[in-house]
């Protein structure tokens, strides 16, 4: 038994999978809906697919197409399809969790250059690991921090003790029902990313987890990883966070 969580990596279709983006005539292929094979579940423009590329032994991978717009993002979507989006790719990944065929079931999204995504299509991904469970390296503190805003009982925090460092944001959600309020801290918190937190910044990542009998979503600015936590996994926190927070409210939500 390890005694920390890998998955191992199929090579073989990460070659074909690399060959498929480097041909001559690329199309993206969530644009091309005629040839995605494997359809799972679909609602209006947002599709589930299996993943033409399963690289990870000892899973089952997933592709939520979240439009047919190429170049939307979570930040753009009017909020009709934002809390359309959610309540489908949630409903999904619970749906897999409780199939009991998981250990436990990665629900996460990639956007930008430095996310590392492959493909600029919106899209996020549901993974099924037969034997792994991701909660095991969690810790209360990732989700702990500062509250920028509160609705209905859904928090929306930045963190004081990231995992990786510098600014994550969290959203954290008691009950299933609230579903609205989750999706628009998270387009709040993309927005902000993309938009106005630095100009340089591109690229975010959105991850899922079940923790502790809550959902809660993990917003994380991407840039080149910092060799601290590559080398030493010592994390970095910004005593910039009371001004980033501050700057989100005004921007954001009339607090007064
Ligand atoms: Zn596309």
């Amino acid at each position: 038994m390890l005694s920390h969580l890998q998955l191992y990596f199929n090579s073989n279709v990460g070659k074909e999978k690399i060959a498929s983006y480097s041909k001559h005539n690329y199309q993206c292929p969530f644009c091309d809906r005629a040839s995605l094979a494997n359809v799972i579940d679909e609602d209006g423009t947002i599709l589930l697919v299996e993943n033409k590329y399963p690289v990870l032994h000892d899973t089952y991978q997933t592709v939520l197409v979240e439009t047919n717009d190429c170049c939307a993002d979570i930040s753009t979507y009017p909020k009709e399809h934002l809390y359309r989006l959610f309540h489908f790719a949630v409903e999904k990944w619970l749906a897999m969790e409780n199939s009991g065929e998981y250990a436990s079931v990665l629900f996460f999204k990639n956007h930008g250059p430095y996310s590392g995504g492959t493909i600029h299509h919106p899209h996020m991904q549901l993974i099924g690991l037969k034997n792994l469970d991701y909660q095991t390296n969690l810790k209360p503190e990732h989700f702990e921090g500062i509250t920028i805003h509160e609705k209905h009982g859904v928090v929306f925090n930045i963190s004081t003790q990231p995992r990786i460092g510098f600014f994550e944001f969290n959203v954290i959600l008691p009950e299933i029902t609230q579903l609205n309020p989750l999706a628009d801290y998270i387009q709040i918190a993309a927005h902000y990313v993309l938009r106005h937190f630095n100009k340089s910044c591109n690229s975010y990542n959105l991850f899922f987890y079940l923790h502790n009998e809550k959902i809660i979503a993990k917003i994380v600015p991407r840039f080149i990883t910092s060799p601290l936590f590559i080398g030493y996994s010592i994390p970095q926190v910004s005593d910039r966070a009371e001004q980033v927070l501050a700057e989100i409210q005004r921007k954001y939500f009339t607090i007064r």
